[in-house]
């Protein structure tokens, strides 16, 4: 199996380039930030609790979170394997899909990590905001936050996968499939060095 990790701060590209990732490897997609806009617009249980963190550009709770992919991963079979989108964000839920994981007998490939600086972030977001309707892209102060909650509680997660020899940076600027190609040479750098 391929499981992938696409990490990087808001606005870095996740959601564009796994899109690409999925279609070319066969991965089934496991966005956190889908599946929690996803119960806002059908305004379950779960969905009003995320709300009122989402909306200040905060973390959801890490017991919520990690029910909520175990739930997924274990309704969601795919041998080919699976993408994780804006998923861990904290060293527990990187400890959490260690052990899921591990359940299913297999484990994470490779934390692949979208490097892009702060001001080039905050304009694409604000940009991301204008159309998208969601409300944590629309105020600067929001978006600021967010990366704050990304520097103190989910950057130490690139030492955690670098321990394991499996984190690897791409350069995030570029043309939509400059980055792709930079991603998919990394996969199979990888991959080859695994075989
Ligand atoms: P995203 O679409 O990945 O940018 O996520 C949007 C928002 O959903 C984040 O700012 C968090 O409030 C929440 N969220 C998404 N994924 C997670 C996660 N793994 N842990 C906690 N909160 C999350």
């Amino acid at each position: 199996m391929l499981n992938i990790i696409l990490f990087g701060p808001p606005g870095a590209g996740k959601g564009t380039q796994s899109n690409k990732l999925i279609e070319k490897y066969g991965l089934t997609h496991l966005s956190t930030g889908d599946v929690f806009r996803y119960n806002i617009k059908n305004e379950t249980e779960l969905g009003v609790l995320a709300k009122s963190y989402i909306d200040k550009g905060e973390l959801v709770p890490d017991e919520v979170t990690n029910n909520m992919v175990k739930d997924f991963l274990q309704r969601n079979t795919n041998e080919q394997g699976f993408i994780f989108d804006g998923y861990p964000r904290t060293i527990a839920q990187g400890e959490n899909l260690e052990k899921v994981l591990g359940d299913m007998d297999t484990q994470v490939t490779m934390m692949l990590a979208l490097e892009v600086d702060e001001d080039e972030l905050v304009k694409r977001l604000l940009e991301r905001g204008k159309t998208s309707g969601r409300v944590d892209d629309q105020n600067e102060d929001t978006i600021r936050n967010r990366f704050k909650v990304y520097q103190e509680e989910t950057s130490p997660l690139a030492e955690f996968y670098s321990n394991q020899d499996k984190y690897m940076g791409v350069h995030g600027k570029g043309t939509i499939d400059e980055i792709f190609e930079r991603l998919t040479h990394a996969i199979e750098a990888k991959t080859a060095q695994s075989e």
